[in-house]
């Protein structure tokens, strides 16, 4: 046996490890053959070759038993270890209902394991039939987040999901209230029937993880189109536009852009008055299919916001590969406007960035007077807040922007 760096070269012959030894590292095969065997009543019996790309030895370190075979170089063999933590780490990482399958996976074949070879042995029988989980309380963990998904799923299925509609306001103008509503975001709620109405924070990681935030999101969307005809149809003066927010999961593939065409249609709605809100890290992973799908949803006409701006990576190379026409300035920066200096600072810049390349801006989360009065000193354009007005029902929504309309 030989090692260079993180690799462990083992001669034709060699022993790399042996049945019942403990287990500390896995072993990733790079090249050569390797035997494994394990003992029978009549000595050793093999159980097949492993070669490159497989690894070996990882079941001692999931389930810290013993090894439970015998793995000799059938030919010269070139190894990469993974040591204990590398492995457990990952699987800590990983979705815990995954980790929940590898571990009970695990569990269900060492028992199998252990009938196979008791061969008639009662007591051997029975301790392989109930070998007991060795963490519940983690078992329990996964169990707890799988009911949760489901109970997301559920709710979804019964029409517990609806928008509300928070109305997003121009900063400038001379109306004597200094502001003039133009648009709304659409943002999600779930109607509990015993919990009340309840805000994302509560339900999207778990719509995320289960994947319904994919119809959940389009869900959205019809409503806010049907909600933007019943807002023409009971307001006048300028139409106003209306804001989404889509999961990262509608850029893998052009699903949305459909659903984005049909939804539009169905209301009779120029998709001008679209604008989709994505945060950076949408767009990070997989960017080539995320650039085709916004590209697709731009040549609809449908425009594009940058939410949560300078919270992220804030590269400038996003500004310059997908075509935003919005840039919304983060909350965090909204709220220490007037405090910190480096806030102002960045307000400051990121509307000069978009002025130059001649995109909007809106303020989110702006509470009070003064926090408004400097956002619009910066230039900001467009707000959007509680000092304005919260999520509301359609019918409030529609007539909050009445009575301003009317002030
Ligand atoms: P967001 O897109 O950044 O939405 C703004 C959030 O700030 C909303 O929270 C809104 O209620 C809240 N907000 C508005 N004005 C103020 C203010 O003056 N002060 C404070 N403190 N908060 C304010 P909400 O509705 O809980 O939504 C949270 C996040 O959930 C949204 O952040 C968005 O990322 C996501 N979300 C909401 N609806 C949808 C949806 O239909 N689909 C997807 N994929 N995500 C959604
Ligand atoms: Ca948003
Ligand atoms: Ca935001």
């Amino acid at each position: 046996m030989s090692s260079r760096a993180s690799t462990i070269i083992f001669r034709q012959g060699d022993t790399i490890f042996r049945e019942g030894e403990a287990g500390d590292h896995a072993l990733l095969i790079k090249s050569g053959a390797v035997s494994i065997s394990r003992r029978g009543r009549e000595g050793e019996v093999p159980l097949g070759t492993c070669g490159p790309g497989d690894v070996i030895g990882e079941m001692a370190i999931i389930d810290d038993s013993p090894r439970s075979a015998t793995a000799i170089a059938a030919e010269e063999t070139e190894v990469a270890v993974i040591k204990r933590h590398q492995l457990l780490d990952r699987l800590d990482q990983a979705d815990p209902v995954i980790a929940r399958i590898v571990r009970t996976l695990m569990r269900r074949f060492r028992g199998t394991e252990a009938v196979l070879l008791a061969e008639g042995d009662s007591e051997a029988l029975r301790q392989g039939l109930t070998a007991p989980e060795s963490n519940p309380t983690a078992a329990m963990g996964a169990y707890g987040d799988l009911l949760r998904e489901r109970e997301v799923e559920d709710a979804f299925a019964e029409g517990q999901f609806e928008a509300f509609y928070q109305p997003v306001v121009a900063l400038g103008g001379n109306s004597p209230t200094g502001f003039t509503p133009v648009g709304f975001e659409a943002l999600v709620r779930w109607r509990h029937p015993s919990r009340g109405i309840m805000a994302p924070e509560v339900f999207a990681h778990l719509a995320e993880k289960s994947g319904l935030i994919v119809p959940l999101d389009r869900h959205v969307f019809g409503l806010a189109a049907a909600f933007l005809n019943q807002a023409d149809a009971s307001l006048e003066g300028e139409p106003m536009t209306m804001s989404v927010n889509l999961s990262s999961r509608q850029f893998r593939d052009f699903g949305i852009v459909t659903g984005v065409e049909h939804a539009m249609w169905n209301a009779g709605l120029d998709p001008r008055r679209l604008q989709v809100e994505v945060t950076e890290s949408t767009l990070i992973f997989d960017s080539s299919t995320a650039r085709m799908v916004v590209s697709r949803l731009v040549d609809l006409g449908v425009g594009l916001t940058l939410d949560d701006f300078g919270t992220g990576y804030s590269s400038l190379s996003y500004l310059i590969q997908f075509p935003f026409s919005v840039l919304k300035i983060d909350r965090s920066f909204v709220d220490s406007v007037l405090q910190s200096e480096t806030s102002e600072k960045v307000v400051r810049s990121i509307v000069g960035l978009a002025d130059s390349k001649d995109l909007g801006t809106v303020a989110e989360g702006i509470e009070r007077t003064d926090q408004q009065n400097r956002l619009r000193a910066l230039g900001c354009r467009q707000g959007q807040g509680y000092l304005y007005a919260p999520p509301m029902l359609p019918d409030e929504a529609i007539a909050w922007v009445r009575e301003t309309r009317n002030h």
